[in-house]
């Protein structure tokens, strides 16, 4: 999809410009999606399902949400790129196997069951 190419490109173009490009082995780049996915999950942490459902549809929580997913967004696509997978691609794989996998008339309604 061109929206994520071209993020990648900027992320590229922001990690170059500031010499980053050396501390963005795989390793490195895990371990702070997986921080920023802990900043998000922290502005849940304490709410019910159904406070949370409720607080994510006004500020300052919907806000917030926003900036850690794009925290986790471009550290995803930033990894993806160092890892030389097509996140695109490698998503919309992901997709249609699930969709194959889980029947729309056998499923429907139903939480998935763990295999
Ligand atoms: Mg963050």
């Amino acid at each position: 999809m061109a929206d994520l190419t071209a993020l990648r490109d900027a992320m590229r173009d922001f990690t170059d410009a500031r010499d980053w490009t050396q501390f963005h082995d795989p390793k490195s780049l895990i371990l702070a999606l997986v921080g920023e996915v802990g900043e998000l999950a922290e502005l849940f942490q304490w709410l019910s399902a159904e406070g949370a459902r409720e607080a994510a549809t006004r500020d300052p929580l919907r806000t917030r949400a926003g900036e850690e997913l794009a925290d986790v967004l471009l550290y995803l696509v930033r990894l993806a790129d160092v890892l030389g997978v097509d996140l695109y691609e490698a998503a919309t794989a992901k997709l249609a196997s699930a969709d194959a996998r889980f029947d729309v008339d056998a499923v429907r309604g139903r939480a998935p069951e763990k295999a």
